[in-house]
């Protein structure tokens, strides 16, 4: 058998043909080229785009809370607002106080002045949308609650070998007695979060306690036991312990950097 001429069939191409094939194929190659640069720019712009906001994220760290600026014009303080009853070791509750009470947590039953009460569940509200999950370990008490919390606390101090009297003084430093503690105001919550559901100092190093720090002042809350402030309050730093006086009030003993019982004391002087 003959080897068949491969090439034999195709007919030869003019020179005028072979230009334009040549000129053709030039023009589709640079098509493929621009096609294929703008793909992989798109994709990079694309992946750019996406990592900055993450790179961003990761090199700035968790998001800041940070107080908003208060330079304390249009406060005017009124001595005799409610809101700012004061109780401790040195002013025990004259009488029983009887605070129309409302529930601040659904679940939990917890109850606090029907104010404080909106307020804190406002507070919450506002703090779970920042990612912090709030939780009220206690409100108002009545006097057999305060009393039993004041009971509990001195037999710890009893069962460690103290006398009545050291126990009876160590105690109140934590929980005063029933007549001089501020959860029967109603105004008084303690408050923790989901992530370190424990009242102790510890507490501080939280986001959640960061947050009421910047916050809770916005809410009508205040800080009633403040760190180096036991002199003036008689009670031991507390995190969780967090008191309602109403906006303004709270905005302004924050600013001041004083205990309830230092602030007071300051206006009703001046
Ligand atoms: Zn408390």
């Amino acid at each position: 058998m003959e080897p068949t001429d491969r090439n034999a069939a195709k007919p030869r191409l003019t020179h005028a043909q072979w230009k334009r094939r040549k000129r053709l194929r030039l023009a589709r190659n640079w098509a493929i080229l621009i096609l294929v640069c703008a793909a992989i720019v798109a994709l990079m712009t694309k992946g750019i785009l996406w990592l900055l906001p993450k790179v961003n994220a990761m090199l700035a760290g968790p998001q800041s809370f940070d107080a908003a600026s208060y330079d304390g014009t249009g406060y005017s303080f009124d001595a005799d607002d409610e809101r700012f009853v004061l109780v401790n070791t040195n002013l025990p509750f004259a009488e029983e106080p009887s605070p129309a009470l409302a529930d601040a947590d659904e679940a939990s039953g917890i109850q606090l002045e029907a104010e404080a009460a909106a307020a804190y569940q406002k507070m919450a509200a506002a703090a779970a949308e920042d990612g912090i999950a709030l939780v009220l370990t206690a409100g108002y008490q009545d006097a057999d609650a305060r009393s039993a919390a004041y009971e509990t606390q001195k037999q710890q101090y009893l069962e460690k070998g103290k006398t009545e009297e050291e126990a009876a003084s160590l105690a109140a430093d934590i929980q005063p007695p029933a007549e001089c503690n501020d959860h029967g105001t109603g105004y008084a919550a303690d408050i923790l979060s989901t992530d370190y559901p424990t009242r102790d100092t510890g507490f501080d190093t939280t986001r959640a306690y960061e947050w009421l720090t910047a916050y809770a002042a916005e809410y009508g809350f205040i800080l009633r036991y403040p760190q180096d402030r036991q002199a003036a309050t008689g009670v031991v730093f507390e995190p969780w312990h967090w008191r309602y006086v109403g906006v303004e009030n709270a905005l302004a003993i924050r600013a001041s950097g004083l205990s309830l019982e230092e602030f007071l004391a300051l206006q009703k002087a001046s």
